[in-house]
């Protein structure tokens, strides 16, 4: 943010904050817009600024049961949400996707839909925060001045952190990940199709959206594997970059006890670095090794 807008926001505040005591007639009695205050100048570089008693920072889960839960407290128009996406997913819908169980369609609704009515949606994505100035810049080139503010902006993926994963999550069947709608597609599907051989899953050495979803569709897997046959011919591998099955002492005891029951090969400390699609092989880091290599072929 440069100091030029900086002290716009800071102008356009003192100046609602004067708005947020008085009392009108108008619709909204105690929201002022800032822009009937702009100078010309400001008003000719098109500086457009809204304040809220209460602002969100995306419309996730997070930022929509804040939403929910200080609608019910708040007049209207009193909370702003930013959020850029018209699409709401409900994500841990995407491990039943996944398994065949539910269709993507159920997963999402419009973002509208899901909000509550008395807030403001402000459809564009922050750009900057100006904590000196209580203020958030929009990449649609708004000021948005708060009293509080919340930040619920969720996780993203980044696959293009292993070599060749984004390549193979387009375009071999085989590779498939629950962690995004349109890649969740294509889990049911390769387990219907899987014949024989290494059924490989694994848990990556980032932050991560759902620390179990990895071994959730491990267990539906394997379940559906015996279901339809194809147990007996399948290698069922787990590699997981953390030294223990789950961080929760209590869960990776119970976790632990699934995973012997079911058969299935634990590697710790596995770390995927590479997929390798045109010839179907996947290359683990070995973590704490020194830069040992682990491929695993189908
Ligand atoms: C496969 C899977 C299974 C899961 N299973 C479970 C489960 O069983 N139980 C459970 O509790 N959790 C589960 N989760 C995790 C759960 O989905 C997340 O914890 C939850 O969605 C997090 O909510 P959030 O609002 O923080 O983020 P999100 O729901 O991801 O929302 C973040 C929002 O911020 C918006 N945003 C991003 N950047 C900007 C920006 N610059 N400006 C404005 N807005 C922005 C995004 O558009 C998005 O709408 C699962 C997740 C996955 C992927």
């Amino acid at each position: 943010m440069t100091l030029r807008t900086s002290i716009r926001g800071l102008r356009a505040r003192r100046l609602l904050r004067l708005g947020w005591s008085q009392e009108t007639s108008s619709e909204h009695p105690r929201r002022i817009h800032s822009t009937a205050m702009l100078t010309a100048a400001e008003d000719k570089a098109k500086a457009k600024t809204d304040t809220y008693k209460l602002l969100i920072v995306g419309g996730g889960s997070a930022g929509t049961a804040v939403a929910s839960k200080f609608a019910q407290k708040l007049d209207k128009h009193f909370i702003g949400i930013i959020e850029p996406s018209q699409t709401h997913y409900y994500q841990p819908m995407f491990t039943l996707v996944g398994s065949g169980q539910r269709h993507i369609s159920q997963t999402h609704r419009p973002t509208g839909s899901v909000l509550p009515d008395n807030c403001d949606w402000l459809q564009t994505s922050v750009s900057g925060f100006s904590p000196a100035d209580n203020t958030v810049s929009t990449a649609d080139g708004r000021l948005i001045n708060y009293e509080y503010l919340v930040l619920a902006l969720g996780m993203e993926t980044n696959y293009q952190l292993v070599k060749g994963l984004p390549e193979a999550l387009e375009h071999d069947p085989a590779v498939c990940s629950n962690y995004h709608p349109k890649y969740a597609q294509k889990t049911f599907p390769a387990m219907q199709a899987f014949k024989e051989g290494n059924a490989i899953f694994t848990y990556p050495n980032t932050l991560i959206k759902c620390g179990g979803a990895a071994q959730k569709i491990l267990y539906m897997t394997e379940e559906y594997f015996r279901k339809t046959g194809k147990r007996d011919k399948a290698t069922m591998i787990y590699n997981t970059s953390l030294g223990v099955v789950f961080p929760v002492p209590k869960y990776s005891k119970a976790l632990y006890a699934q995973i012997l029951q079911r058969n299935i090969q634990l590697n710790l400390m596995r770390n995927l670095v590479e997929v390798r699609h045109e010839t179907k092989e996947a290359v683990f880091e070995v973590l704490g090794s020194d830069g040992v290599l682990e491929t695993y072929w189908p």
